[in-house]
């Protein structure tokens, strides 16, 4: 079976590195990829939402399944391209449609699906230009601190956070009137704060039936102590301790179960990861957001806890046969440890060399920004390498992390020296 992956983060090498496990697989195929994915498989140079070059590689590579990594061009729509199209109707494509991937495309969308089904969530409500007095009213019913997101796509950037009650005013009022976030904050949602601590738990469904994978905790900030600003992920654990039965039955009851039942009763068509978003307050789980994809650096976390077959996994999802699989799950807890470029996530310097990678030998070495160049592998992104490792408890996988984390080198590299510290 020849399978395209679309992206090219560590998400993306994970997927490649468990695909590769697979006597199922033939030829692997990434667009863009980088320097990680260029060993497992053929790298093509071409953008997520270049649908068209998307569909002469597929023809061109006879490729059998599509699998999206970034959310990107799933809610651009990529997969009702396929559809759409007489070639590449027959060609499965993991990742919802354009529909249902709007809930994360637009928050407004997920809060109102969470409300029609009963998943429990912060109280909030939407606003656009026309209602701004009514935003105003809405803020000061509120206790501080006020949490205001752009509806649409930000680039992780879209949700503000604010202690006093006119800054919040005033971003409101930056956000609609002012276009802060461009068309994403036409809408704005404006929603009540929950005090808790946050985690991740995956889903994967074939639209009907479904299963959940392991569950992780990522930490988002780029300073000790979560301090700073927000990056795309400096580190990830699996499972989360804190997520314990009781804990998960309630995400299953609550959440999971009227989640798939939700798109059903919708008709949203999905098949593919569905990654929620939680925070737990006292004992009790409430959704903060649904992404349509796998997290990163939470990927390359989860996957080297699935024992299955990645590609028979993904076959079953394609064609609806998720209820027949038995997910397997390694019993060891993983890390990782993000090395990122000096300035992330402000400005910083690409095309540094990166060394001493082949010295590690008890992590994974998952690629994010990094490029071949002449035999060199070069810094291409500010999030460069998550160094992935097993232990008996989370805290023996991120001593090995660590350990290996000091074994690379490139000018400026950073990374939180504190993952896992509040558990
Ligand atoms: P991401 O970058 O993770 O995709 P996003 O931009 O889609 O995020 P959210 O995940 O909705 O936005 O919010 C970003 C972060 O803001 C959350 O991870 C959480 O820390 C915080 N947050 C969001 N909503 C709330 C809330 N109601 N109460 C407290 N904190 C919140």
């Amino acid at each position: 079976m020849n399978i395209l992956i679309l992206g090219s983060g560590g998400r993306e090498h994970a997927f490649a590195w468990k695909l590769s496990q697979s006597d199922h697989l033939s030829r692997l195929y990434i667009a863009p990829g980088n320097a990680g994915t260029s060993n497992l498989g053929e790298n093509i140079p071409i953008g997520v939402n270049d649908f068209e070059k998307i569909k002469e590689a597929v023809l061109e590579k006879v490729i059998d399944l599509v699998i999206v990594g970034p959310e990107d061009p799933l809610v651009n729509g990529v997969h009702d391209y396929f559809l759409e199209d007489a070639q590449l109707k027959s060609i499965p494509v993991i990742g919802p449609q354009k529909i249902a991937a709007k809930l994360e495309g637009s928050k407004e969308f997920a809060k109102e699906f969470m409300m029609r089904h009963n998943i429990p969530t912060a109280k909030y409500q939407s606003f656009t230009a026309e209602l701004l007095n009514e935003g105003y009213e809405f803020l000061e019913s509120l206790e501080p601190p006020y949490v205001l997101k752009a509806d649409g796509l930000a680039a992780g950037k879209g949700v503000v956070i604010l202690k006093d009650l006119n800054e919040a005013k005033m971003e409101l009022k930056s956000m609609l009137v002012d276009a802060k976030f461009g068309s994403a904050s036409t809408t704005v949602v404006i929603e009540e704060f929950l005090e808790g601590i946050e985690l991740s738990v995956f889903v994967l469904t074939d639209g009907l039936n479904y299963k959940v994978l392991p569950t992780a905790k990522d930490y988002k900030r780029i300073g000790e102590g979560d301090t700073g600003l927000n990056t795309g992920g400096m580190g990830a654990i699996s499972p989360v301790p804190f997520a314990d039965k009781t804990f998960m039955d309630k995400v299953h009851d609550q959440i999971v179960k009227p989640t798939i039942e939700g798109l059903k009763l919708d008709n949203l068509p999905y098949k593919g990861f569905i990654f929620i978003g939680l925070i737990k307050v006292g004992d009790e789980p409430k959704v903060i957001e649904y992404n349509v994809r796998m997290g990163d650096p939470e990927t390359e976390v989860v996957l080297p806890r699935i024992q299955n077959d990645f590609v028979e996994l993904m076959q079953a999802v394609a064609k609806g046969g998720l209820n027949d699989v038995a997910i397997k799950i390694d019993a060891r807890a993983t890390t990782t440890v993000m090395t990122v470029s000096g300035g992330y996530p402000g400005a910083y310097e690409k095309g540094k060399e990166i060394k001493g990678i082949d010295t590690i030998e008890d992590s994974i070495v998952f690629h994010a920004g990094t490029t071949l160049k002449e035999g060199k592998i070069l810094t291409n992104g500010g999030r460069v390498l998550a160094v992935t490792s097993y232990g008996e408890s989370y805290k023996e996988a991120l001593a090995i992390s660590y350990k290996n984390v000091q074994k690379i080198q490139f000018e400026g590299m950073n990374y939180r020296r504190d993952i896992g510290f509040d558990l």
